[in-house]
């Protein structure tokens, strides 16, 4: 298996710690919002990932945290707390919030065919953790108190901008410019560990600590939760690209701290899904959410086979015009799949060539569009029997998650009936004037969107195909 490694800045032979098994840790979500669909991109990067190791005989244990307390508006220590912003924009809890948003999160990532990690850890539960954690770093000298809070002095971490290669110089000047800064800092990117004060008065989650009553950081809880859950050596650690700096950078800084030792050998970074006008935010004109791409007709596995197509470190622009194509496109793939008959005996040649086939398209940096490429040469393989060509497809789909042998009786969305209804008034309306070209075009234009138009006596009615 290679894999682009962040840290190294190139594609490596991945070699776990220990033979077989891959310890992996994802950072989750903050639950003060609905997830866009940027964000839902690097969790079916992460999903793949995870699987795709799982196909090649791994033995994954994945954990995630779900943010629920501490990161603020900004990904430094700046600006507001998110719960607490959700929590004024919504009226109500902190606690309400983060339930809500989680069980939506869930809810997305099961629509997507994402797999639950088998551990996941709400950040407001390990309180512990963070103390013990942060008491050590002030002991030996990494961390210090200022002005009430806690701070981790990045003067004293190992190489602190090897994982982001930014240039401190560079970063004192963005500090200048464009973030108030916080003199009672010691160096200006040194981070907050634990809060006893905030600018804002209403961050309702709070605890006792040795430093008095506050609430940690957004970097404490995942190097917290990582080692708590997977001990002291981290295989694989990724996230989105805008994580490398300054989360990830932190999270590396801590850990290595508080352990004395290099914590995590793979930083793998899924590059960001834009929209027309740039980066995607939740705060942006129409919000991206898996919700809407259903409420216009979409479904889930759209979404994912149109991420499956790009690379996972290529950044992709969303536009509905590709999610129509891929729409298209999985529309066929799955009629062409249920059209195999199971007919003759399994061949293990042939199989074994195709999976082959397949681990290494895994294996060269998850390449999924790769391994499309390795489904659609089976499909037109005409030396492939039935029998084979399906076994395959069903070990392809436990990575792709398309649910491609999935039989589904297709619900139609209220927009969508109404388009076609007024489609097929307007196609009647074509053919009584003799219009038969724009007639024959509504058939097609509906065609291509996955809706057969069946003509008989007693009207039109349709059909999903
Ligand atoms: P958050 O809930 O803001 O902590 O983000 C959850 C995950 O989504 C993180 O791993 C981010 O790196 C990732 N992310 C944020 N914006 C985008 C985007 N536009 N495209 C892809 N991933 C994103
Ligand atoms: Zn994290």
């Amino acid at each position: 298996m290679k894999l682009y490694n962040t840290l190294t800045k190139k594609v490596e032979e991945f070699v776990p710690n220990e033979v077989g098994c891959v310890k992996m840790y994802t950072c989750g979500p903050t639950v003060y919002h609905y997830a866009h669909i940027g964000n839902l991109r690097t969790y079916i990067f992460e999903d793949i990932l995870e699987k795709g190791l799982s196909f090649l005989g791994y033995n994954v244990k994945r954990a995630m945290n779900i943010t629920d307390v501490g990161h603020l508006t900004s990904d430094g220590d700046t600006g507001e707390d998110k719960m607490a912003k959700g929590a004024k924009r919504e009226g109500k809890t902190v606690y309400e919030i983060a339930d809500f948003y989680t069980e939506a999160f869930f809810k997305d990532m099961a629509d997507l065919n994402i797999r639950k990690p088998s551990i996941v850890e709400k950040a407001s539960d390990h309180i512990d953790t963070y103390i013990k954690m942060i008491e050590k770093m002030l002991k030996d000298d990494y961390a210090y108190i200022s002005n009430g809070n806690v701070y981790f002095d990045i003067s004293k971490a190992k190489d602190y901008y090897k994982l982001s290669g930014k240039n401190p110089e560079d970063l004192k000047i963005g500090v200048r410019d464009t973030v108030e800064e916080d003199k009672f800092k010691r160096n200006p990117a040194d981070f907050v560990l634990w809060f006893t004060l905030s600018k804002f008065e209403n961050q309702a989650m709070k605890w006792d600590s040795p430093w008095g009553v506050g609430y940690p950081g957004w970097h404490i809880e995942c190097s917290g939760i990582a080692s708590l859950t997977l001990g002291e050596y981290l295989d694989i650690h990724c996230g989105g690209v805008d994580n490398i700096f300054p989360h990830h950078t932190n999270e590396i800084a801590q850990s290595e701290a508080y352990f004395g030792h290099k914590w995590c050998n793979y930083w793998c970074h899924g590059a960001h899904l834009n929209d027309s006008t740039g980066k995607m935010s939740k705060s942006k004109g129409e919000f991206l959410t898996l919700s809407l791409l259903k409420d216009k007709g979409y479904s889930p596995l759209d979404y994912r086979y149109f991420c499956l197509n790009s690379h996972y470190r290529s950044s992709l622009v969303f536009s509905y015009e590709s999610l129509d194509g891929a729409r298209n496109a999985l529309l066929k793939l799955k009629s062409r799949i249920l059209a195999i008959k199971k007919i003759g005996e399994l061949d293990s040649d042939k199989r074994s060539i195709y999976m082959d086939k397949f681990a290494l398209a895994i294996g060269n940096d998850l390449n999924t569009s790769l391994m499309l490429t390795v489904l659609y040469d089976l499909l037109k393989d005409e030396d492939v029997n039935g029998t084979t060509k399906l076994n395959l497809i069903a070990e392809f789909d436990k990575v792709l998650s398309l649910d491609l042998l999935k039989e589904e009786k297709k619900e139609v969305s209220s927009d969508l009936e109404k388009e076609i209804l007024s489609k097929i008034e307007e196609r009647k309306e074509a053919k009584k004037n003799k219009d038969f070209v724009k007639a024959d075009a509504i058939r097609d234009e509906l065609l291509a969107k996955g809706v057969r138009l069946i003509d008989t006596r007693e009207g039109t009615s349709y059909e999903l195909v």
